[in-house]
């Protein structure tokens, strides 16, 4: 198991199928790399689906990764959770798609 990076815009076509082979996977879209944001925080969806990963605000529609907002893919939520815990940097669970934690 590995996280696997999207951070590029080109990276649209590979994080877009990655989602669609993995639905049992998760999604941490990164809104802040600042450890001391409060305002933003990266927030981890379900690969399946989330009106939140797949309706953003229309200036961003056909733009969902950039390196500004990568996505970090893994079947497995802990890696998730321990890369944002070794860098220090704030994270919630989406309380949209509800992803679970076992
Ligand atoms: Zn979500």
């Amino acid at each position: 198991m590995a996280i696997i990076r999207f951070e590029k815009e080109s990276d649209k076509q590979s994080y877009l199928a990655w989602r669609e082979q993995n639905p049992k996977g998760y999604v941490l879209n990164i809104n802040t790399w600042n450890p001391k944001a409060t305002t933003y925080k990266n927030i981890i969806h379900k690969a399946s689906w989330c009106s939140s990963l797949d309706t953003p605000p229309a200036a961003n529609r056909d733009r969902p990764i950039t390196p500004e907002h990568p996505k970090l893919c893994s079947t497995d939520i802990h890696e998730l959770e321990s890369e944002m815990k070794i860098n220090d940097l704030p994270y919630k669970l989406c309380g949209l798609c509800r992803p679970k934690i076992y």
